[in-house]
Parts: C-alpha cells; structure tokens; sequence
C-alpha cells in the first residue's frame, strides 16, 4: 500500500529506530507515513526529518491510550503542530503515569524474588533505541529472561506479567471524551483505533462508536494490518452509517511475523478516506500520493 498511518519505533515499543521505520516504510513503496508512537512524539521530529530527506509524504501522528466502558482504548492522532501545548501536557501527564507504573512492577517483582527489574528492564530498552519512556512489561519480560526467572516471553506473561497477574498494573488513563478534546485542541485528525480489537460485542462496539463520534472524532480504522475480512467488512458498515472517514495502517512494531510495514488488507473503496484531507492541512508534508 502506498499510505501507512498506523506504525510504531523505538520511540515506544517498536523494534526499529523512527528513521529505520521511514527508510523501511518507503522501500516498501509507502509514500505517506505516520508514525504513530504510544502516547509519546519523541519519534517524530528524527521521522520527519527522514520522510524529508526521501521526499516522501509524511504526516504527524500519535496512539493514545484512554479508557471506556471499562476498557483500554487506543486513538490515533494526525497532523497536528509537534508543539502543540494541550497535546504536549497530556502526554507529558502519561508519561509520567508511566513512569509510577515501572516501578510499582519493580515493587512488586522485587517482592517476589526477582529485583533490580526495573534497572534491568531500562538497559534492555536502552539497548533498542533511545527512548525517555519508562519500561513496558516486554522489557520487564526481556529482563526476566535474561535473570533465567523465566525461559521465554510467554512464560513471562503467563506467570508474573499477563492479565490478572502480579506485574500487571493498571494505569490510569484518560477518558475518551477527555482524550478526543486534546487532540482536537491541537487541531489533530482523530481516528478510533482497531475497534475489532476490544472485547466488546455489536451492541457494545456501536455505542463506543456513537459517543466516540459525538465526542469529536473524525474516523475509525477500518482495516488494521492483517485482519479478517469480515472485520473489514463490519468495520465499513460502521463507517457507512455513523459518516466517518476511513484509516488504515499496518501496525507495523518490527521485521518479523507482525506483519510488514506498509502492509495491510485491502480497504473497500467507496469509502471516505481521512488522508485524502491531508492534503490542505499545513501539518502535512503531502508528497505525489
Ligand atoms: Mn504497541
Ligand atoms: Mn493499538
Ligand atoms: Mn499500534
């Protein structure tokens, strides 16, 4: 595919540097990129310069987490200023979440025999790229490993950091409606991230959508990566009804069996697509796309 809006560096938990993303991303024919980092635009400037570099189009994005209905949800913003002051707070306030997150699982691995994870889990971080975000558990799993608590990562998750699990710390994040106001203070598109990935059924799917839209988003993701056409097909009936525009993006984390960058199933074509409004938004660098 030739846009990819969905896509993740080092900068948060990513395997390739946020240049490595955009070299990668334009030798497999993307020709306008966000980089969508987790709560951080620690990537983007580096991503920028790079898509510049290669005449490629490019456009400024971030995955936000917040909650609904009891769950966590992912939102994705574009094309926004990088200084954006409300934006900038927000994730700063995250960011900070974070951090106080790492070390209550420090704490509490600590307690069950396992200490120094949360040094351990920054060198492990420190060695994929330079990020100032605090640990994720795949760090603290990596750490696990490497003290021999644990033979792999499944295992890790499986006994100390899954679900319901002694490592599993909630975080408090945001609200949608919360959310959805910093990223249209700072003038940013907004799509709802891969709706199908919630653990939600029909009924509860279309009422996250139809307070998602009222609260002021733009878009939903219509095709995430490899997903089932079904999916695809639900998702654009969504989109159809409620008048959203349609994104798409590989999700792309690293080589390996995730999926490539730039790769993702096709989307239907009567729909709205959010990038084709890039195209007059001064956030944007639009190339021939
Ligand atoms: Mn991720
Ligand atoms: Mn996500
Ligand atoms: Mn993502």
């Amino acid at each position: 595919m030739n846009v990819d809006l969905h896509c993740h560096s080092t900068a948060s938990d990513g395997a390739l540097a946020p240049a490595c993303v955009v070299a990668r991303a334009h030798e497999h024919g993307v020709r306008l990129l966000a980089l969508t980092d987790h709560d951080t635009l620690d990537g983007l400037t580096e991503a920028r310069d790079a898509a510049a570099a290669l005449g490629m189009g490019w456009v400024s994005g971030v995955e936000m987490s917040c909650t609904w209905g009891g769950a966590t949800i992912h939102v994705l913003g574009y094309g926004f200023a990088l200084d954006a002051p409300a934006l900038n707070d927000a994730l700063e306030q995250l960011h900070a979440g974070r951090w106080l997150r790492a070390e209550e699982i420090d704490r509490r691995l600590a307690a069950k025999g396992m200490p120094g994870a949360l040094e351990g889990a920054r060198a492990i971080q420190a060695a994929l790229g330079d990020s100032r975000n605090a640990p994720a558990r795949p760090h603290f799993a990596d750490y696990l490993i490497q003290q021999g608590h644990v033979p792999d990562r499944p295992t890790a998750f499986r006994k100390w950091l899954g679900a319901g699990k002694i490592g599993d710390v909630k975080q408090h994040w945001p609200s949608l409606e919360a959310t959805i106001a910093t990223l249209r203070s700072a003038n940013a598109w907004v799509s709802l991230a891969h709706p199908m990935h919630y653990d939600f059924n029909r009924s509860k799917r279309r009422r996250l959508v139809t307070e998602y839209l009222q609260a002021g988003g733009h878009a939903i993701e219509v095709v995430n990566g490899h997903q089932a056409d079904e999916q695809t097909g639900t998702l654009a009936i969504l989109a159809r009804e409620f008048g959203l525009l349609a994104s798409a993006g590989s999700d792309f984390h690293g080589p390996g069996n995730w999926g490539e960058i730039g790769s993702y199933r096709s989307m239907p074509d009567d729909l709205p697509l959010l990038w084709e409004r890039f195209r007059h938004d001064r956030a944007c660098i639009p190339a021939g796309i």
